[in-house]
């Protein structure tokens, strides 16, 4: 006898398999609850995928102070636990203005000493009067195996490949429905889309729809080595990473570039170019030959440069503002969620 087969039944699914939502789904699986963790495209594919994924010394107020250090905790256990996580942990040295060094300890969460110019590899000039100041570390993590690692664990179904049209229901009892027709029903929902993140997935009101920023960064073909320094340059907001893994350095720059949409594909503009070729000019001007092709995506911003979770009654747990430091605060914000998730009135009950 044939019949409709049954819905599968979660107690929690998430909405997005970036560094967000597969931290989230391999926290919610280690509770003990089964876990459906869905994304349009492959896992690690949104904004994860083009991440640099640095854990960086420097925070903003205490609230991301605070998220910084727990999920730097959280990663480095993570680490240790044997689970042979693709998460490094490498020297930091900023190169800055003679005047900008107060403002830059302040925003340091580690002390910051003088270096040596020697330090910094040979094709980065030091210009004029600047400062060399080093002591601190920052993680490093090739994002999208970590997302694949933390997706893997058991308790978690992965639907890849399934773009979620609309959910419908309230906390307790939601559906979930995919572009084939399918639904998937479960207790709870936490939507993390990134950059999708629509008005329809927010209640009017009392929580702010989430701005869209573009975030680029330049290959550079130059050799690294797992001894090299990551090398912040604060006065430019862009940064150098050595990616031994790729036989590349990683010149990130600061786009300006707001309302960037995912579905649009971006891409580096003649402006991100000009950015990228005055940071060089300024410290490293024999690496402008090195240049290559930009790594770019878009990415959901909050007002303080952190992620948001928002709960509202009756609705999924929403999570935005990866802000350009999603990988860096994302086991900070997966504790959020569990809080959130948590004190729902339907779960204590
Ligand atoms: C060049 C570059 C460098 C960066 N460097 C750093 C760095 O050094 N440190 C740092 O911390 N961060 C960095 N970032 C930012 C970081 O990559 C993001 O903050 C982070 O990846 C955001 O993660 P997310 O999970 O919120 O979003 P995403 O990774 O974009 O994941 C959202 C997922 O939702 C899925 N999705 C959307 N809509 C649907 C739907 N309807 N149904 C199913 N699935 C859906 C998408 O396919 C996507 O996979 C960088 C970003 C870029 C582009």
């Amino acid at each position: 006898m044939s019949g409709p087969l049954p819905a599968p039944a979660y107690d929690s699914a998430v909405v997005g398999a970036g560094i967000l939502g597969c931290l989230l789904a391999h926290r919610l699986a280690a509770t003990g609850r089964r876990v459906a963790l869905l994304d349009r495209r492959a896992v690690g594919s949104g904004c994860s995928a083009h991440a640099g994924a640095i854990a960086s010394p420097l925070a903003r107020g205490e609230r991301l102070r605070a998220m910084s250090a727990r999920s730097r905790r959280w990663y480095e256990e993570y680490r240790r636990s044997g689970q042979r996580a693709p998460i490094r942990s490498l020297p930091v040295l900023f190169l800055c203005a003679e005047g900008r060094q107060a403002a830059l300890r302040e925003r340091c969460t580690q002390p910051l000493a003088p270096a040596r110019a020697s330090a910094l590899p040979a094709w980065i000039a030091r210009p004029g009067p600047g400062v060399v100041l080093g002591g601190p570390t920052a993680l490093h993590a090739q994002v999208t195996d970590l997302c694949r690692m933390l997706s893997t664990g058991s308790g978690i179904d992965v639907y890849e490949c399934a773009p979620v049209r609309r959910w419908h229901g309230t906390p307790g009892a939601f559906a979930v429905e995919l572009s084939d027709g399918r639904a998937l029903h479960t207790g709870e929902l936490a939507l993390a889309k990134g950059a999708w993140l629509a008005s329809v997935d927010l209640p009017a009101g009392p929580v702010d729809p989430p701005r869209t920023k573009k975030i680029v960064s330049y290959t550079l073909a130059l050799p690294a080595s797992p001894a090299d320094s990551l090398v912040y340059l604060p006065d430019h907001d862009a940064f150098l990473l050595p990616r031994p893994e790729r036989a590349q350095w990683w010149l990130s720059i600061t786009s300006r570039e707001w309302g960037c949409r995912p579905q649009d594909d971006p891409a580096a503009s003649p402006e991100d170019l000009r950015t990228a070729r005055e940071v060089l000019r300024t410290y490293a001007p024999s690496a402008l030959p090195a240049l290559r092709g930009g790594s770019v995506h878009c990415d959901s911003y909050s007002a303080d440069g952190g992620p948001l979770v928002a709960a509202p009654p009756g609705r999924p747990v929403v999570v935005h503002g990866g802000s350009g430091s999603g990988f860096r605060y994302a086991p900070a914000t997966a504790d959020a969620v569990l809080d959130a998730l948590d004190a729902r009135p339907e779960r204590a009950s």
